[in-house]
């Protein structure tokens, strides 16, 4: 055993290699939980060192215990991507490299190579070119970054400074969200200072879809500064807001307009898909992510604003010692909430360059394909219903014949099968009256053979339950 770097990063690599090439075989849920793990693990701060070699070795047997198999291709419990090679290689470089981004001019080549990345997302995903993006951790983060820059404008608009005066005194903001919105949103309005209970909420229909009728009463009941909360993706049904209505809608209040599409908003690369976001580039900024759809390893989301100077105002942090700031730079670190931070650009850049304009579409298409055979294979059992209509690449069933409760049992035993059987991993979540099955295709590894090995599986649950 050895401190030796080169030998050290060789076995990090050989294991991480070992650990790809085992999760086609791998089962669907972690060998050991979380409680047992524990218990094992817990032990003393250690007085003395041990050489960084062996410590590797613990680490990574330790570990290989309790991983969930979300890089594998049978892993549908929530929409997750799979960590793709691509970007685990470039993510490992950044570490090497030991580059903190957080401003242009010390760490030019990240800083370049970020900037590329923002050009190519605006790209892709064809929102407006003048936007700039912050390169924050996930959705969440970036649902509270492009609030924050929502915040600046508005309350400017209005005559007040948030920035420098807070909130304590400010005209009123009304924040309009629809009643199907994920609870990051709601967790971002609550970090940023709006409250999460301190909405208006639009109601939606079966879909979660915000029904435009309603925001329009909505907003003509108010005045004042406003934010509109739209979605592109609902984390059930995978349903789009109807952009093309909300857009006029937002514009004609003097509304800032913000999307939450963690994952949806890549319906954007692919040309089949592409209508169901109809209108969205007409909003002020959107979150998505890059973990998710995109295939980059954790952590890594988007936060896209349009209005570069309410941006810049909300996150921008200046002092002595840092580097000077020009007029027209782009600075990172100006444009999330974080100082020193990872150059999450750069696998961004790899994943882009690897799987291209083509790959994301095929990749995006490809998913879709999957979740409605998914839906067609399940629905075709008796006692199974599917609820949401297959736009994307959510799949929401629900399982029994009797009343809820009785399809709420049902449905639950379903999913602790499947995830006791381990050919592949679903979860659960309240779905209007029901208890459904979740199912998320976003696996950059899933094959068309995985949907059928793991519709069976999921069939021979259900058939287990019923005892049939
Ligand atoms: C996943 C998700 C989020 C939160 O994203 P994180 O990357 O987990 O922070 C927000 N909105 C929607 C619709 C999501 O699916």
């Amino acid at each position: 055993m050895t401190n030796d770097p080169r030998r050290l990063l060789s076995r990090a690599v050989e294991h991480a290699a070992r650990y790809r090439a085992s999760l086609r075989e791998h089962s669907g849920r972690p060998a050991r939980s979380y409680a047992e793990l524990r218990e094992r693990l817990m032990g003393p701060l250690p007085e003395q060192g041990t050489d960084a070699e062996s410590v590797l070795e613990m680490l990574v047997a330790h570990a290989e215990e309790g991983l969930m198999p979300i890089a594998g291709p049978r892993f549908f419990g929530w929409v997750m991507g799979a960590s793709h090679p691509a970007g685990v290689a470039a993510d490992w470089m950044v570490s090497a490299w030991g580059q903190n981004v957080g401003y242009h001019t010390p760490t030019p080549a990240m800083a370049a190579i970020e900037e590329v990345a923002e050009a190519w997302l605006l790209e892709i995903l064809d929102l407006p070119r003048e936007s700039r993006i912050g390169f924050a951790t996930g959705a969440t983060v970036a649902n509270a970054t492009c609030l924050a820059a929502a915040r600046t404008r508005v309350l400017r608009d209005a005559g007040w400074d948030p920035d420098a005066d807070g909130l304590f005194g400010a005209p009123p903001v009304e924040v309009l969200i629809g009643a199907d919105a994920h609870s990051s949103v709601l967790s971002s309005l609550q970090i940023i200072g709006f409250g999460h209970s301190r909405v208006t909420r639009v109601e939606t229909d079966g879909q979660g879809r915000m029904l435009a009728a309603a925001l329009e009463t909505a907003l003509g009941k108010g005045a004042g500064p406003r934010i509109v909360v739209a979605q592109a993706g609902q984390i059930n049904t995978g349903a789009f807001d109807p952009f093309a209505e909300i857009v006029p809608l937002t514009k004609a209040a003097g509304a800032w307009l913000h999307v939450d599409g963690a994952f949806g908003l890549w319906a954007r690369a692919a040309a089949s898909l592409r209508h169901l976001t109809a209108g969205v580039e007409g909003a002020d900024s959107w979150a998505t992510d890059g973990h998710k759809w995109l295939q980059v390893p954790y952590d890594c989301g988007f936060a896209i604003v349009r209005d570069r100077e309410a941006h810049q105002r909300s996150m921008t942090q200046w002092s002595s010692y840092l580097p000077t700031i020009g007029a027209d730079d782009r600075v990172p670190s100006a444009l999330v909430p974080e100082l020193s931070r990872r150059a999450r650009g750069t696998p961004v850049w790899a994943m882009l360059k690897t799987l291209g304009r083509d790959g994301v579409a095929k990749l995006v298409e490809r998913h879709c394909v999957y979740a409605r055979r998914m839906a067609e294979r399940l629905s075709a059992e008796p006692g199974v219903r599917v609820l949401n209509e297959l736009v994307l690449n959510q799949v929401a069933v629900n399982f029994g014949d009797g009343d809820a409760a009785a399809r709420k049992a049902a449905t639950e035993a379903v999913i602790a099968r499947v995830q006791a059987d381990g050919v592949c991993f679903v979860g659960g979540a309240a779905w209007r009256d029901d208890w459904i099955m979740r199912i998320s295709v976003s696996s950059g590894e899933t094959t068309e053979a995985d949907i059928d090995v793991s519709a069976d599986a999921i069939i021979a649950a259900w058939r287990t339950v019923r005892g049939v």
